[in-house]
């Protein structure tokens, strides 16, 4: 196949591409829109000369100053059924799609599983690299296989799911393959007959109010946008990454520890140890709602950091830091945070 050119642009701004809003440029950006564009890119002297950064929708992201080298942010588009068997849809969406256009899109067609997923934002492409999660759905329970590019060969490999290692916002692309592997098309089975998961979160609740008793998967993808956008800032009117942290496991003995001396403490089963509510940990120290500067935690969700205008990389790291600090000397937890840090810092 003959090679395909793609545009690269030399000190790109990279201020709309983060959902944070945070100020950087990359030296060099490019938005592949195939494959072969893709290969034609890393096989350049530029992709072998300068580090790369994979980007996709800037909403799990921390940009900690300008990018010295090159971003590639995958912009493939496509959404297919492969194959429908009596029980399930063989779906392939390419790694440049909007995850929520996706998901609305599936729904659309009777292609069900995903309706819990709804309004995450970010890119397809993203997906599997943290197993994106809400309401008792990760994208795991769903996830057939994927194909993606080695960044040092150019070569295309398929990905099974037992390959991908999916865990809790999690999977072998955030572990030793981090970098290795540009994902270009993502394939999930998706439900022919439609088995709504209801009971997590506030989604029974807001299906009560709404006076509906069997859900279809629509309504319940309905729900779970009201109750996100209730909850949640919208990158739109607000910079922020979401989830700032993850959810610390601890073992059983910790866990029993914490609870006798914090009789609240928010915490789940996690196979043999416990889950705890990262967001609980921080609303207890006092910090939800607390600005630092131009940052602060949400006033509404003491888990996820915003950007009230203005804010650096530097500004969101030194508040992490510094409720990372509080939180690990009052409880004994360590807090890691969630978004990938990026670039030198100005
Ligand atoms: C308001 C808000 C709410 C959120 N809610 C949730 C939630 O409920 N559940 C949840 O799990 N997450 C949530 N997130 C986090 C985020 O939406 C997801 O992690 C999403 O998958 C990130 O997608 P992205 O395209 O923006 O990736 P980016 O932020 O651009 O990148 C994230 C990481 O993936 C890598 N990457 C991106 N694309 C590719 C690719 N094609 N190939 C290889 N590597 C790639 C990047 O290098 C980077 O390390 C939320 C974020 C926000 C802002």
């Amino acid at each position: 196949m003959a090679a395909e050119t793609v545009q690269i642009h030399e000190h790109h701004p990279l201020d709309g591409l983060n959902t944070f809003g945070l100020p950087a440029s990359a030296r060099f950006f490019a938005a592949p829109d195939s494959e072969a564009g893709l290969q034609s890119l890393l096989a350049s002297e530029m992709a072998r000369d300068f580090p790369l950064m994979i980007l996709g929708g800037g909403s799990n992201v921390i940009l900690a100053g300008d990018f010295p080298g090159l971003v590639i942010q995958p912009a493939m588009k496509g959404i297919r059924c492969l194959e429908a068997t009596a029980q399930d849809y063989l779906v392939e969406a390419a790694a440049g799609e909007v995850w929520h256009d996706f998901v609305q899109y599936a729904l659309a067609q009777g292609w069900y599983g995903l309706e819990n997923l709804s309004l995450i934002p970010g890119s397809v492409g993203a997906s599997p690299i943290q197993n994106i999660g809400a309401y008792g759905v990760e994208i795991t329970d769903f996830f057939d296989s994927l194909t993606a590019v080695e960044v040092a060969s150019g070569k295309q490999r398929e990905f099974t799911h037992a390959e991908c290692r999916f865990a809790y916002r999690d999977s072998v692309f955030k572990q030793e393959l981090a970098d290795r592997y540009i994902i270009t098309r993502v394939r999930f089975r998706l439900q022919r007959m439609p088995a709504v998961k209801i009971a997590y979160g506030d989604i029974q609740k807001e299906l009560s109010e709404r006076g509906i008793e069997n859900p279809s998967p629509q309504q319940v993808a309905d729900a779970v946008i009201a109750i996100r956008q209730r909850k949640l800032p919208s990158p739109a009117d607000i910079g922020n990454a979401g989830s700032f942290f993850k959810n610390p496991v601890v073992s059983l003995e910790k866990c029993r520890q914490l609870q006798q001396q914090y009789p609240a403490l928010v915490a789940y089963p996690q196979g043999a140890d416990m889950k705890l509510a990262a967001g609980w940990l921080i609303d207890q120290a006092g910090w939800k709602g607390r600005r630092m500067g131009p940052v602060g935690s949400y006033e509404k969700q003491a888990l996820v950091l915003v950007n009230h205008g203005g804010a650096t990389g530097h500004d969101v790291l030194a508040l992490a830091q510094a409720i990372q600090a509080d939180v690990l000397q009052r409880f004994g937890v360590e807090l890691e945070m969630e978004p990938r840090v990026y670039g030198v810092a100005n």
